[in-house]
């Protein structure tokens, strides 16, 4: 089995991949946290970090046979975390930044579960950072864009497949950023950040359309997207949302509308509500529709 270790700080179509990879292997990725490491102790704080090595991404790996306009499968067979986590409180971001002091806590991980002061809940260890490269400009890791990227989707998780598009021949898969749990939002731009190793099997979907990432759960499908506001993100969720189910159903877009607004969730991957001049900052959120066992799957 390969197993790749070192780390891109951007998806960009000219980062050299570290390994090939056939259609159906199974691939090991060992992560750093999304500070490289660089965080031990609740002593060390953000001036501590050298921020030209946070949001490391393993890989590239080239997929053989993957090109522009397929899909690539990625299938999320295992994550393993280490036994500490951190999270740190970054001045000037997220909404309840203003409430905050510049803190780093250290989370210990013991028998499964992340103790936190005086309470204590089961980790479900996630995938914050991945995704394919563009065709066009580099994006820094510790942005999302419609490769993927930082997605923070706790969704990403055992269990479930994330299909991306892939634009670049091999489409330089590259993974990091895990956490041993993130809430909904993250409200202070950081969750359970951990180091880690991700086992994942990649398949190659050839020809077919996909303009955003979507996670495949064991009962939904999720379009994850981003943009500079709320609005604009959720827009993007609502409207690749609603072409895969009219491709896959055959229904028109009015009846399409009416099964999302009857039927479709919306929740926040990322939604920290800062200000932001690009997409790339932005938020990020799922639109997703339930699995039918009577219709045909949105992605084959
Ligand atoms: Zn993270």
């Amino acid at each position: 089995m390969l197993t790749l270790e070192s780390a891109v700080y951007s998806f960009d179509k000219n980062n050299a991949p570290i390994a090939h990879a056939a259609d159906g292997d199974i691939v090991r990725f060992i992560t750093q946290d999304c500070f490289g490491n660089q965080i031990k102790t609740e002593a060390d704080h953000e001036d501590d970090l050298d921020f030209t090595h946070t949001n490391p991404a393993t890989g590239p790996l080239y997929v053989d046979n993957a090109d522009a306009g397929d899909v690539l499968a990625v299938d999320i067979l295992d994550i393993q975390v280490a036994d500490q986590g951190v999270m740190m409180t970054l001045e000037g971001y997220g909404a309840l930044w203003p409430t905050c002091e510049v803190r780093t806590k250290i989370v210990p991980i013991r028998d499964g579960y992340a103790h936190f002061n005086d309470v204590k809940w089961p980790i479900a260890p996630m995938v914050g950072v991945i995704g394919t490269a563009p065709d066009g400009e580099p994006v820094p890791s510790g942005y999302s864009f419609n490769g993927g990227g930082n997605m923070d989707s706790r969704l990403i998780r055992k269990g479930a497949t994330v299909y991306f598009p892939v634009r670049v021949p091999g489409a330089l898969l590259a993974m990091g950023d895990l956490h041993a749990t993130m809430g909904d939002g993250e409200v202070c731009e950081t969750g359970i950040e951990i180091t880690g190793e991700v086992l994942v099997r990649v398949r190659v979907i050839k020809d077919f359309k996909l303009n955003w990432p979507v996670t495949e759960t064991e009962d939904f499908w999720f379009v994850n997207t981003n943009g500079r506001t709320c609005d604009i993100a959720i827009r993007r969720g609502y409207e690749e949302i609603q072409r895969l189910v009219m491709d896959a159903y055959g229904w028109d877009a009015t009846d399409t509308t009416f099964y999302l607004s009857a039927q479709a969730r919306l929740e926040a991957n990322q939604a920290v509500l800062d200000e932001n001049e690009t997409d790339e900052e932005g938020d990020t959120f799922r639109v997703g529709v339930p699995k039918l066992s009577s219709k045909p799957r949105l992605i084959p």
